[in-house]
């Protein structure tokens, strides 16, 4: 016995020596912009990442699959501005990654062996004696052209694709590129990196044998909210696309099958497409309506105007459950009302069956929702989702010598205790949580105002309109119409209006029903009427 214990060190000693964990590279194509369109292989090892380099082009909205304790190294690289990392030093920085053991995820853009360079990045793993696996992405040519209405290949067009890299100079005299072959010997051609010497790709194909006459797509940020894309032909695209100022990153589709944009154009046709959109919001609600107004075409700036945070002392709340059985309402007015009561309940080592003497009510149905999932039916909910509704329908059954308890936030609204007292409710509010700004974002925000792209600002309660505000902190009245002139402003209901309507703004979309879906309706409506 003793023998085997002494031996036990020695042999996890051997093990360790012998099978170090070994590090391994999985080169891992993010697609075209869309976050959507990685593979599941991909995302998958996203999630099992120790290190994450990434690039320019892989969509930054990846970077929420990693584990937040990873390490995040941005490699840069971004066609005319300086580079962050030169090739050589990301090469190296894999395999000494790996070195270390470590299980590391290199994320390019698109596909990574289309124009990637992800080539000689596994050359080099390769060299070194380093595992790695090669994950394909869906490469920004096809996307480009699928999201801009364009089928790259058709049975009544062509019948061959090339694609080809725009970066070398077709002037110079050793191109890799056989222009006099591509120019008439494949049906569709699709370009990348090829902005700046477009006006010399489009001569050489004409001056090669392609008809002036071809038609020619140019698409930036392909599958982006941010896509956009001009038409025109092999003679006047240079000048549309430097009329348009359109820079990189965007690929030239070249080929009759252009011409198909107008039937099958679907992406840009959302009803919110182009409209740049700032959605306020806690940082813990479910970003449900961004991904509403994104589905619809809208390109959303998600700007976090509050943190919620517990309250430093819930006396109040402690001392009513002691004497719970002698309340004959427990009333919620909010989410966050559910969730830090049933907190405290549970730090107490009490749960839902310490909870069935009063009746509950809650302000509405998503209230009633999450409280089900503690175990509780709501008793009450109001006709109408609003404070006032739950008031109503609580005076209508007669609240006179009742106990009532509300837990909420600090800063709540005082209608409903108050309405209940004026009925002959005690009534007990119990602050348990606390809305609370966020530090650091304001000069985002205020640069997102100042760059006049923004059409619209949301606003889905009264604490986010006034911590936007106060993120916002214009100087005056005067600076805040300003930063606003131009931006429209969306607000879920009633209340939440008035408080926007108090500072001065004004609203322009506010839906009858109080729900997200209703609000995302009125939006489009609004611009489309
Ligand atoms: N490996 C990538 C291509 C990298 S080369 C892929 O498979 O897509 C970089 C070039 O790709 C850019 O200059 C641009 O021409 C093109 N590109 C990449 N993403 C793009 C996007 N979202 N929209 C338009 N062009 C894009």
């Amino acid at each position: 016995m003793a023998a085997r214990c002494m031996d036990r060190p020695f042999l996890l000693m051997q093990e360790q020596q012998s099978n170090p964990k070994k590090g391994k590279v999985y080169l891992v194509g993010a697609g075209p912009g869309d976050p959507g369109l990685i593979t599941m292989r991909g995302r998958y090892l996203l999630e099992k990442a120790e290190v994450l380099v990434y690039d320019y082009l892989a969509s930054k909205r990846l970077l929420r699959y990693v584990p937040a304790n990873a390490r995040f190294v941005y490699a840069g690289k971004r066609g005319g501005v300086k580079h962050t990392h030169t090739q050589e030093e990301i090469n190296q920085m894999l395999v000494d990654f790996a070195l270390e053991g470590k299980t590391v995820v290199r994320l390019k853009g698109g596909d990574p062996f289309i124009f990637g360079r992800g080539g000689e990045e596994v050359e080099t793993l390769a060299r070194n004696n380093i595992e790695f696996e090669v994950v394909p992405g869906v490469t920004s040519a096809t996307a480009a052209a699928t999201y801009a209405g364009i089928p790259i290949t058709h049975r009544g067009y062509t019948a061959s694709v090339a694609f080809i890299t725009g970066h070398e100079d077709p002037t110079k005299e050793s191109s890799n590129i056989d222009w006099s072959k591509i120019a008439t010997g494949i049906g569709t051609i699709v370009v990348y990196m090829g902005i700046k010497n477009l006006p010399n790709i489009v001569s050489n194909l004409i001056d090669h044998g392609r008809s002036p006459d071809t038609p020619v797509a140019v698409v930036r940020w392909a599958s982006t909210p941010e896509q956009k894309s001009v038409v025109g032909t092999l003679a006047t695209i240079a000048n549309i696309v430097a009329d348009a100022g359109i820079k990189p990153p965007a690929l030239i589709v070249i080929g009759e099958v252009v011409n198909l944009r107008d039937t099958i154009d679907w992406f840009e046709k959302r009803e919110l497409f182009g409209k740049r959109i700032i959605v306020t919001r806690t940082r813990e609600q479910a970003s449900e309506l961004v991904a509403s107004l994104e589905e619809n075409g809208a390109s959303c700036y998600e700007c976090a105007t509050i943190n919620i945070e517990p309250v430093e002392d819930y006396y109040i709340l402690d001392e009513a459950l002691e004497r719970i059985d002698e309340y004959h309402w427990v009333l919620f007015t909010s989410l966050n009302g559910v969730k830090y009561f049933f907190r405290r309940l549970f730090e107490k080592g009490l749960d839902a069956r310490d909870l069935k003497g009063p009746d509950i009510g809650v302000v509405g149905k998503s209230t009633a929702d999450l409280l089900l999932e503690y175990g509780i039916n709501a008793d009450l909910i109001p006709p109408v989702f609003t404070g006032e509704g739950l008031a109503e329908s609580l005076l209508d059954q007669g609240v006179e010598g009742r106990n009532v308890l509300i837990p909420r936030a600090v800063e709540g609204r005082e209608l409903l205790p108050e309405t209940l007292r004026g009925g002959g409710a005690q009534v007990t509010i119990a602050p348990i949580y606390q809305n609370v700004p966020p530090e650091g974002r304001r000069d985002e925000l205020r640069a997102e105002l100042e760059s006049g792209e923004v059409d619209m600002v949301t606003f889905t309660s009264s604490s986010t309109v006034r911590n936007f505000l106060t993120m916002v902190d214009a100087a005056d009245q005067e600076e805040l119409e300003r930063l606003m002139a131009g931006v429209n402003i969306a607000a879920i209901g009633p209340i939440t209006a008035k408080t926007v309507t108090d500072s001065g703004l004004k609203v322009d979309v506010q839906p009858e029903r109080h729900t997200i879906e209703a609000m995302v309706e009125e939006i489009i409506g609004f611009y489309h009427s």
